[in-house]
């Protein structure tokens, strides 16, 4: 296997963010063992599983990630989303109840954001190539050409045939927003079901902490700097059983000509979201959920983001703006413990 220079670095700052994460956990609840994959094109995935931990567990969650990745990756030509693609324009595709799940979520929280959240944004992360080798920054009259084509509205999901049909050719789903929450969620639907009791599920700014620790404290989840390398964070969370989901500017980008841009798009406009922020969490009980939360709050920014997420019940939020000064939520247990970052109240 071939991996760019970009790849390998990609591949290995995920594992010092995981690591330094897991360092804080483990710290105070040391764990019976740990697995960790590659999964989501190059995602490292850790999980956790204290005490009862056996392999057959950490296979069947592990199969479990990749038959995800397997239905809704756009680089995977088989994957339901790639066949949903590519028969835009032409005719409905029949899917997996995974598939059906996860879109009809996606669009639940595209209106609920008001299209700033959007799965139809495939056309515009092809166009800026992000993550592929043809990463490059596109002329404006090839932005004003795919940004027709966004529109979460010609989506339609018909349930009873358990298909999905993109009414415009040209039109393509990205589910990058949101998947590694749903198979967040469904790691932990395997782990309840071999009674486990305490778990940590890992899929790189994708977490969910099952159970209690074993002394009753408080879980301590690192939040990435955003402005740091790989691996360090800037404020520590304590929280019961919960998932943190975080969006960010350094999770996936490219520099040119000395500008940075990154892999969260405005819809409307084409360009990477540039309002001032490096990284929003949400923390929530459902990760699918968080997922979607964290992309839509990042491209609604702050003053929308804050009011959409005080609409919303037992969801909590931290945001991390460019100048490093940070905000969140009250409902939240946060604790800046790297003093270049200050709290706004
Ligand atoms: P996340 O890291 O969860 O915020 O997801 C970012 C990924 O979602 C990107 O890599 C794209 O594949 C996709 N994406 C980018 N912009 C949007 C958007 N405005 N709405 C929905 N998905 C997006
Ligand atoms: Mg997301």
């Amino acid at each position: 296997m071939v991996f760019s220079i970009h790849k390998i670095t990609h591949i290995f700052s995920r594992y010092l963010l995981i690591h330094s994460i897991l360092f804080s956990l483990a710290a105070c609840n040391s764990p019976e063992s740990s697995h960790t994959e590659l999964v989501f094109g190059g995602v490292v995935c850790t999980i956790t599983l204290f005490e009862q931990g056996k392999d057959s567990v950490y296979r069947d969650i592990f199969s479990r990630l990749r038959e995800i990745e397997n239905l809704m990756s756009v680089n995977i030509p088989s994957s339901d989303v790639s066949r949903i693609n590519a028969a835009a324009g032409v005719e409905p595709v029949q899917v997996h109840d995974d598939v059906l799940k996860v879109i009809e979520r996606a669009l639940y929280y595209a209106q609920l954001s008001g299209g700033a959240f959007d799965l139809s944004i495939g056309p515009l992360v092809s166009l800026w190539g992000i993550d592929s080798d043809n990463e490059r920054v596109p002329s404006q009259t090839e932005i004003d050409k795919v940004l027709p084509l966004i529109n979460w509205r010609n989506i339609e999901l018909e349930p009873q045939t358990k298909s999905i049909y993109l009414k415009n050719k040209g039109m393509s789903l990205d589910l990058g927003a949101i998947t590694k929450g749903y198979a967040a969620d469904e790691a932990a639907v395997i782990i309840k079901k071999a009674n486990i009791d305490r778990a940590i599920i890992d899929l790189s700014g994708n977490i969910l902490i099952l159970g209690e620790k074993k002394d009753k404290s408080l879980w301590k989840v690192g939040v990435q700097d955003p402005g740091g390398n790989r691996g360090s964070y800037m404020g520590i969370l304590q929280t019961t059983e919960i998932t943190v989901v975080t969006s960010g500017v350094y999770e996936r980008f490219f520099e040119e000509d000395g500008t940075r841009y990154h892999h969260i798009f405005s819809p409307s406009g084409g360009f990477p979201v540039n309002n001032g922020l490096l990284s929003v969490t949400i923390i929530a009980h459902n990760s699918m959920n968080a997922d979607a939360l964290s992309t839509a709050i990042f491209v609604l920014g702050y003053e929308k983001g804050i009011s959409l997420i005080e609409s919303l019940p037992e969801t909590e939020a931290i945001f991390i703006f460019e100048d490093y000064s940070v905000r969140k939520t009250t409902g939240v247990n946060f604790t800046i413990t790297d003093n270049s970052y200050r709290l706004i109240d």
